[in-house]
């Protein structure tokens, strides 16, 4: 429900043509068409004899040599039937030729091939059909495709040297907390490493946004209020942690209402993550308050932002990953719960998700090596072994 709030508010990322160097990892906006037959000759795949094969069929055993085709080089012809042209893996079919017999199936000897007796020759043996993979004008690839390597080699071959994609959103993390005290810096008894920050902006980078910028924002109202002004005009994406429960200093909900980000949440009948908050700025910017817990930022994170980030940016979904509880849950919960995973694959191939159940939600050691968290929705009984249910991976 969470999610639907959330994508039933957030405006389409806007596209832009970038050069194909530029595309990688970007979700494609136009669908790309075939600009010609792929492949766009009768390609010779193999290096060998092209020949005719009515002429093997009449059993003619041994061609004169004519001529060799290399690739690149336009098409030679035929001169006479019962010849044969020396072909390499990539060339246009000679014209008068129809399939190609392997090296390992003839020798030469004074400009003559003589075949053995594992040779045969059906038409377009080791030639790819002009057309077989792609006609032009159908479509390669649709809009909403992430371009990795393959995609990007699609698009290369369409003839495109420019294309439209998503531009990602520019994030802004702000960490709040009187508690917290940067990595490397010195700490007293009462003070708490800040991780979260470290963990959002690296999470957000393993998923391809890599525009993340990161502030800290102690427990004062009117802090909040001066920092998050100017956060909200230069950023597309805020994502707070911490200082959205229920405490005296948890201002975060207050701030956000004065600064006119309207709430679209507060609060998901989840476990860990019952307090997240979720708003839409006044110029649209996306504003999610995520429960400073660890184990809940991160999880949060990946459950709700991600995605929504994904579908703003025009991406096809991603088709939920069903995987079974390697081990009984014991204990039934009354609302969904997300519940840390590390994938076990079996020696027949099977795999199934062994949980790691964090003390609670400020364990965020038990993450460490983790895959990602299974949901189990809300449920009286045990979970089973076998029990199947949605991966989020890290
Ligand atoms: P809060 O949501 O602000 O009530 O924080 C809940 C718990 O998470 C508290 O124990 C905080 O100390 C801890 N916490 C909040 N922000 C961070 C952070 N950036 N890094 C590590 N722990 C945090
Ligand atoms: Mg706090």
């Amino acid at each position: 429900m969470a999610r639907e709030a959330i994508d039933a508010r957030l405006a389409p990322a806007p596209a832009e043509t970038l050069p194909l160097s530029e595309c990688i990892g970007r979700v494609l906006r136009e669908d790309v068409y075939a600009e010609r037959d792929n492949p766009p000759f009768d390609r010779v795949c193999m290096d060998g004899m092209a020949i005719r094969s009515e002429v093997f069929g009449k059993g003619v055993r041994r061609f004169t040599i004519e001529a060799t085709q290399a690739a690149g080089a336009p098409a030679l012809t035929l001169a006479g039937a019962r010849n044969a042209i020396e072909v390499m893996t990539g060339a246009i079919m000679p014209r008068g030729t129809d399939c190609v017999i392997p090296l390992e199936e003839y020798d030469v000897e004074a400009g003559i091939v003589s075949l053995n007796d594992k040779a045969s020759a059906e038409p377009y043996r080791n030639v790819q059909r002009r057309g077989s993979d792609s006609q032009p004008g159908v479509p390669m690839l649709r809009a909403g495709i992430r371009l990795g390597a393959p995609e990007i080699a699609v698009v290369a071959s369409a003839g495109l040297a420019r294309v439209s994609v998503s531009r990602p959103p520019r994030f802004m993390i702000v960490s709040t907390g009187d508690e917290l005290v940067a990595p490397g810096l010195p700490i007293a008894e009462h003070q708490v490493r800040r991780s979260n920050a470290y963990a959002l902006v690296a999470a957000l980078r393993e998923h391809g946004f890599g525009k993340v910028g990161d502030d800290h924002i102690l427990d004062s109202e009117e802090m909040l209020q001066q920092r998050l002004a100017r956060h909200l005009a230069a950023t597309d994406v805020l994502i707070l942690s911490g200082g959205v429960s229920k405490g005296r200093f948890d201002f975060v909900p207050k701030v956000l209402k004065s600064l006119h980000v309207e709430e679209v949440f507060h609060q998901v009948a989840q476990r860990p993550g019952l307090p997240m908050w979720f708003g839409v700025g006044p110029e649209g910017q996306a504003v999610f308050g995520l429960p400073g817990n660890p184990v809940s930022t991160l999880i949060c994170l990946i459950r709700y932002v991600v995605p929504a980030m994904n579908t703003a940016m025009g991406a096809q979904a991603a088709a939920p990953e069903p995987i079974g509880l390697a081990v009984p849950v014991t204990r039934g919960r009354p609302t969904a719960s997300f519940v840390p995973v590390s994938i076990r694959y079996d020696p027949d191939g099977a795999r199934s998700a062994l949980p790691r159940m964090p003390h609670g939600s400020g364990d965020f050691l038990a993450l460490a090596g983790t895959h990602g968290f299974i949901e189990l929705p809300p449920r009286t009984d045990a979970y089973p072994e076998g029990f199947v249910a949605d991966l989020y991976r890290w």
